[in-house]
This record gives structure tokens, sequence and C-alpha cells, in this order.
């Protein structure tokens, strides 16, 4: 009690206290977003130290980036100071890194593991994919990267996959054949892809409940943020963690080999096992398309009986405005539950929307915009610019520079994706795990040494013969039978992986020094030639190779200090784990570039939502998947939801992407926002200062021409909608706005009558009570199954006829 547990309380509104005082097995804070869930997570955990109720050591808080889990260990060593330390607060794969250090021995694999990113998975099954000719049955790497990835996070296997697959059709066994061959080859190498990052920690618990009791005896407390967006392979982990220490599990044959332990039915109250606290918010998931299930949230209260529900919606971040946008956004999707978003605030600003011509022009609104609101007094770091795909922000880029405004790309442009700085750290695994081949193909012949594919094969197939690793095969490059000039620079190159392995792998018991990794990549680097051939090309490019090389050593150095213990084993998974969000350098005094996916959890007092157009968001893949439409939907409502004061909303009416120059069409979800809280703003160089005809038809163009015809919806659906300033019309633009570019469908010929069955993209399916309107003008008057009565412009809706 007393005047810190006060402070840990003060400021909550009354729910809020609820979620940070309540202590029961089980609790979800389920809320919209904005309304403290994060911060309401990182409190209790505070409480939950301060109170005493548990030492540090027993709290597992799980945050969705790296960054995220700073913000909330910082924020806790705030309110309760050092004893905060030995927490674990990580995302899913740093805490199944950190178990599967400590536990890989158990099952086959050493500590010295490397983790595969999405690159080197690609790397590996493209070479797979063409072993086994299974391009010849149309599988791409890719398309075989996502199916894996998928199965994985359901927990399936090669084996389990194959039991009910169709096993008549070539193509599956294929695909079968070439996942179990990627099992085998990241068992050889010593190494995990990402998923297996989390899949294997369930298989080890399932396998080996003695080793999952460690964990479970000492996790005392989970916590999860963002759990909407958990796939099964993280839920079915925390449901292992949360079990009670001791439940004797039955074997059953994993297809493995390995004995695996099927869950026990749930616990009993007196052998409960940890207390579980999830956050999330249904109308922010986004990564279905990764296996994220919401269904982990919904029947979150039959999996944990008893289970405690708390609601928040009270909103601290956004101005009514914008909460009114997203409250309206989101209720078009028919298959959630209602909850609306409130702030006592005030309403702020209105929205501002913007139609540029092309791209660039859109831009150059935006840039022209930070410009003005920064001279008022918003700080660069308080502004964000989202969009849908990487590849839209090349023209803001374009237009920034040109601005000169600072900016910083998160994620995207990933400094470790850099292939100087990827051969730097194959360099690491080299030496860190010697039976990674894949590390040790890449630098064989980087710097060039002269060492071409006929050697590369001439060493594997020795390593083969003898049964030993790529690696040692080097170590016996007199007995491989090639030339005395390749001989020599493979016995150099294996002189240099043994004289940083002394450097930075100790004896065991001997403790490195801090500097060992930043002095062994520094050696690696020297003595192997690689620095050396960059200088020497003089290109500009490779120069800024180097200063990237330099920053990597400066990062390695950075380690140290925050890790004096921190071994190259640790450095690997830190820069492993990187995740989208988290970056090299801080963004302060930048404005912040990302992917509206990149935006989740986020905050800024200005945000520019931009692209919003059809085929981007949502973007035409979208389309084709079930749900598609609608967690296109969340995606933007994620986006307006990270704006406190300022909300922008813009768009192009052409963009040359996919290769082509299309005509753009205003986003469906810009019609879903009531237009009252909407303002367009003009072009700044309107009228006079374009030329001529493009003016003209600038001020021209009416409004709801094209797709916005007011026929549909009334009053939401109204006049205001398509984003230009209404003046007199002019021929030209009018074109434009009547257009519909082929790819939009246009149902104009459609017939339907009362008593029809239509499906829709997103309503799903219905029945038609009326049709009224004529022409490009006709409604449908449709009774949903699911989502209730809705009108709908024939011509333009996303229906089929049954
Ligand atoms: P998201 O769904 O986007 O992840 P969230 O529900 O996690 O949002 P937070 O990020 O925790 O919300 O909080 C949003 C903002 O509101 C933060 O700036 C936070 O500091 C502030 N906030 C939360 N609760 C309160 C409160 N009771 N009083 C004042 N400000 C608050
Ligand atoms: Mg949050």
């Amino acid at each position: 009690g007393g005047r810190r547990d006060d402070d840990l309380l003060a400021g909550l509104n009354d729910p809020q206290r609820e979620a940070v005082t309540y202590r029961g097995p089980a609790l979800l804070i389920v809320a919209g977003a904005g309304s403290g869930k994060t911060s309401v997570l990182t409190r209790r955990v505070a409480s939950l130290l301060y109170s005493r109720e548990a030492w540090p050591s027993q709290i597992l808080a799980i945050t969705f980036t790296n960054k995220a889990a700073g913000e909330m260990r910082e924020r806790v060593e705030q309110l309760v100071g050092d004893s905060a330390r030995g927490m674990w607060i990580s995302t899913f794969h740093s805490a199944c890194v950190r178990i599967l250090r400590r536990e890989a021995e158990q099952f086959g694999f050493t500590k010295a593991f490397t983790i595969y990113d999405s690159g080197d998975s690609r790397a590996l099954l493209k070479r797979l994919v063409k072993e086994h000719e299974a391009d010849a049955y149309g599988l791409t790497p890719a398309a075989t990267q996502s199916r894996i990835s998928k199965l994985k996070n359901e927990l399936a296997d090669a084996d389990s996959y194959a039991r009910q697959a169709n096993m008549s059709d070539p193509a599956e066994r294929i695909f079968i054949e070439v996942f179990a061959a990627y099992q085998r080859e990241l068992q050889k190498a010593n190494a995990f892809d990402f998923d297996d990052l989390i899949g294997q920690v369930v298989y080890l618990f399932r396998a080996f409940p003695h080793v999952a009791d460690v964990y479970r005896r000492r996790f005392r407390h989970i916590l999860v943020d963002e759990y909407q967006d958990t796939n099964h392979a993280q839920y079915a982990l925390i449901h292992e963690l949360t079990r009670p220490v001791g439940s004797d599990a039955a074997p059953t044959e994993h297809s493995s080999g390995m004995m695996i332990f099927e869950p026990e039915p749930a616990a009993s109250p007196d052998t409960a096992g940890a207390s579980l606290t999830v956050v999330g918010d249904s109308d922010q998931s986004i990564y279905a398309f990764r296996g994220a299930d919401i269904r982990n949230i919904s029947e979150f209260e039959r999996d944990y009986p008893g289970a405690k529900v708390v609601l928040l919606e009270q909103n601290y971040r956004s101005t009514q405005n914008i909460l009114s946008a997203a409250n309206a956004v989101i209720g078009h999707n028919f298959d959630r539950k209602d909850k609306k978003l409130w702030t006592d605030v005030g309403e702020g600003e209105k929205i501002i929307g913007f139609t540029g011509y092309s791209q660039h022009d859109e831009a150059q609104f935006i840039a022209d915009e930070i410009d003005r609101i920064h001279r008022a007094g918003v700080d660069y770091s308080e502004i964000a610019v989202f969009y849908r795909t990487n590849s839209q922000s090349r023209a803001i880029e374009e237009i920034f520079i040109r601005s000169a405004l600072p900016y910083k790309i998160m994620g995207g442009t990933k400094f470790y994706d850099r292939a100087e700085i990827k051969d730097a750290m194959a360099y690491l695994v080299a030496v860190a795990n010697p039976a990674d081949e894949m590390a040790m193909r890449r630098i064989i012949n980087r710097p060039r040494r002269g060492i071409g594919d006929v050697t590369v094969e001439t060493i594997a197939r020795f390593a083969a013969e003898q049964q030993i690793t790529f690696r040692d095969a080097l170590a016996n490059s007199a007995s491989l039978g090639v030339g005395p000039k390749i001989q020599k620079a493979i016995a150099h190159l294996d002189e240099v992986l043994v004289e940083a392995a002394a450097l930075m792998l100790p004896a065991s018991g001997e403790l490195a020094p801090p500097t060992a990794v930043a002095a062994g990549l520094q050696l690696l680097l020297a003595k192997s030639g690689y620095t050396d051939a960059l200088r020497a090309t003089k290109d500009a490019q490779d120069e800024a190779r180097v200063e990237n090389l330099d920053e990597l050593v400066a990062v390695a150095r950075e380690f140290a200090r925050n890790n004096p213990e921190g071994t190259v084993i640790d450095f690997l998974s830190e820069v492993a784990l990187v995740a989208d969000t988290d970056d090299l350098e801080d963004a302060s005094g930048t404005v912040s570039l990302m992917t509206l996916h990149t935006a989740k959890g986020l905050e800024y007092d200005a945000v520019f939502v931009t692209g919003v157009e059809e085929d981007l968001i949502p973007h035409r893949i979208s389309a084709g998947e079930p749900g598609g439409p609608q967690e296109e939907r969340r995606l933007f409502y994620v986006g307006i939801t990270r704006a406190r004061k300022r909300l922008y909303l813009s768009l192009a009416m052409t963009r040359a992407q996919f290769g082509e120059v299309t005509v753009a069409m205003p986003s469906r979800f810009l019609q879903e926002i009531p237009a009252e809280l909407l303002h367009w703003r003009q072009s700044p160089g309107d009228v006079n200062s374009r030329g001529g005809t493009q003016s003209r038809a600038l001020n021209a163009r009416r409004p709801g021409g094209g797709i916005g015809g007011s026929g549909g919806g009334g009053g939401r659906y109204g006049d205001d909608l398509v984003p230009l300033p209404k003046r007199s019309p002019s021929p030209g633009i009018e074109k434009f706005a009547n257009r519909i570019p082929a790819k939009v469908r246009d149902n104009g010929d459609m017939v339907l009558g009362s008593g029809d069955r239509i499906r829709h993209e997103d309503f799903g399916e219905g029945r038609v009570d009326a049709v009224t309107g004529e022409g490009a003008k006709r409604v449908a008057h449709v009774r949903f199954d699911k989502a209730g009565p809705k009108k709908l412009l024939i011509k333009i809706a996303p229906i089929e006829k049954l």
C-alpha cells in the first residue's frame, strides 16, 4: 500500500484500475485503439513487482516488437526502479531464442545455432526446389516458403502434413519431399528458421515435460500484448507455459520419431499454472496472412474458464473527429462486437484530405504540409507517414530529399539486409556455428579468392565422403585435390577463421572480454581481405559499404557496452531478431516513414495515411482472400488510430505501380468516413500556378461523378465524398471522374430482381429486396444473412449473382 501504490494507479480510469489490480488465473483486456491497453499492461507488471507478489524473474511479458519491449522495460523501471532487473520483457521470438539457447542440446542442436531469416530460408529453398526439380510441378521457392511457414504456424511438420495430404497428387508429394529436406538441412546446419523458434519450443515442452516444468515454475505471471495477432504456435506456447507444474502429459509419437505429449484437460484450481493476462483488439488484427487467429481472443474465455474480462472504451490518444472516423470505418466490418471509442479531449481539427495528380504531387503536398506544421511547432519526430506497400515510399523519399526534410524509414531498408552486412554476419556465423554450411558457402569466395563453384562442389563432395562438415573439409585443404593456388586460398581462409575463433570463443568456463565481438569482426574483415577489396575499387557505392561495415563494428561495440557478458552468439541472436520497427539509430528529430503494418502500437501527433486508393488499401491481392477486404479495413483503422491531433488522408489520381501508370480510384474506405469530418484541401499550387488546362481541370472536377454516385447510401455517401474541390464542370476532368479503369469492376449491366440471391465480398450472402434508380445509379436494397440490410450501388459494388 502507501504512496507508491497510489502513484501506480494515479490517473487511471475505473476499468483500467481494475485491470491493474485484479488478481486471478486469467485476465482478458479487450479494448479499442489508444484506450491504454499497453499502458495498463505496463502498470500491471509494475504493480506485481511493487507489491512483491512477484520477483522480476517470475514475470514474462510479451510485446510485439523489441522496441516495444524496450519501452515497456523503461517505463517499469521508472515506476519501480532497479528491481525490474531480471524480468523477461521480450517478443515471442526473443523469448524462444533464450529458451532454445539453454535447451537446444536436449534435442540435437547446439547452443550456437544460427537463426535463418526469411532471406536465408529462401536461399535454402531455392537450392532444394532446384535439386528436387520441383519447379516442374509449379513450386517456386517463394510459394514453398510461404506454405511451409503457414504449416509451421499451425504446428504441422512434413510428416503430419503428409498424413492428411492427397498423396496421389504428385505436386503434393514433391512439396512434402522439399519440406522434409528443408527441415533436414536446417538440422544439419544447426539452424532454426523464424517459425521454428516458436514451434520447436512447443515441441520441446511437449516432448520433455521436465524441461517445460522448469519454465512453468519460473514464470508465475505471463502477460501478452497485441494478443489478437498471435498465431496457433504462439497460442500453444502460452498454453504450455500456463499449465500447472508437473501436469503429466500422455505421450504420443511425434512424426519425427520423438515422443510428444498432448496437453491434459484444464488444470484444477489448486494446482493452477501461471496467471495469464492478455490484451488485444480484434479490430486491429492485421496478420491473418501470417496465420494470426482472432479466435485466440474470441475463445479466450472458453480456453481459460473463469477468466475475468475487462473492457476499456475511453481513448486517451486521439481527438473525437479522428475517433469518429475510425468508428465509422471499422463499423463497416460486420462480424465484430460493436464497441465505440470516445474521448473527452474534444473534437479537434477536421481530418484533411488531399488528392494529387500523381504520387509526386501527393508527396509534395505531404512535404509542404510537414514543413508548415513543423514551423507551427510540431517536432519532426512527432510526424509519421504511412503507406500500404514499401514501394510507395520511393516517391515520398524523392520529394523529401529535394525538400531537405529529415526522415527515417522504419523497417523496409533494413540495414541488416545489405549484402556487405550479410557477408560480415556470415563470417561471424562461420566462426560461431561451424556446422552452418550456408554461411560457409556465402563467404568462401567473398572477397574473390578464385574459389569457384567447381571447387565448392569438390569441397562439399569431400565432406560428404568423409562424413565431416563443410568447415572441417576446409581445414583439410591438402586432401581436397585442388590446385595449389586454390588450396592456398582455402588454407588462408581457414587460418583467419581459426584465429577469429580463438579470439571470440573462449575455452569453456572462461569469459571472453566484452570487446571480443567487435575485435573479432574487425579481424575477420581485415584479414580476409574483405574491406581491402572494397577499398580497391574506388567505387562510391563501395565506399558506402565500407562505412556500413564500420557502423556494424560500432553496433558490436555498443552491444558490448550493454551486455558486458554477451558472446558472439548473443550478438548474432540480437541482430537476427531485430524486428521491423526496430532500428539502428533512434528516430529523434526525423519524420518516420513506415508501412501500415509497422505502425501498430505506435502514436504520433500528426499522421499521414497515403495512397488511400482502391488496389492499394484495400490492396488488390486482398480481393481474392477470404476476409481479405475486412482485414484491409482493420489495417486502415490501425493507421488512422495512430494519430493524436492531426490526421491526413491523401491519394493520387494516377500512380505508377506494378510497372505501369494506372488511373487510381479513391478507396472505398474514404466513403465510409462521414463527410462532415473531412475537409478536402486544394493543391497549394492550385489555380494560378499550374498550367492552364490542368488548373482548370482541377477546379472543374465535380465530385460524385465517378464511384461516388450518391444514389447509394444517402447522406453519408453524399457528394462530398470524392476528394476534389467543386467548381464549374470541365469536359476533360469529367471524363476522368467517370472513367472506371478496366480493372475496376463495372456491374452496370447486371440484372437484379427482388428475390435474387447475391454474394458480396465483404458482407457475404444476402437476398435482394428491391432495386431502385436508373442506369449507373441503380441501387440494390439487400438483406444480408449476417450483415443485415444494406444499400449498394450496383455498378461498382463487389457483388456476384448466385
Ligand atoms: P493500441 O491499441 O494502439 O496499441 P493501447 O490501447 O495500447 O493502443 P496505449 O498506447 O497504452 O493504448 O495508450 C494510448 C495513449 O493514451 C498513450 O499515450 C497513453 O500514455 C495514454 N493513456 C492511457 N491511459 C491513460 C490515462 N488513464 N490517462 C491519461 N493518458 C492515458
Ligand atoms: Mg498498445
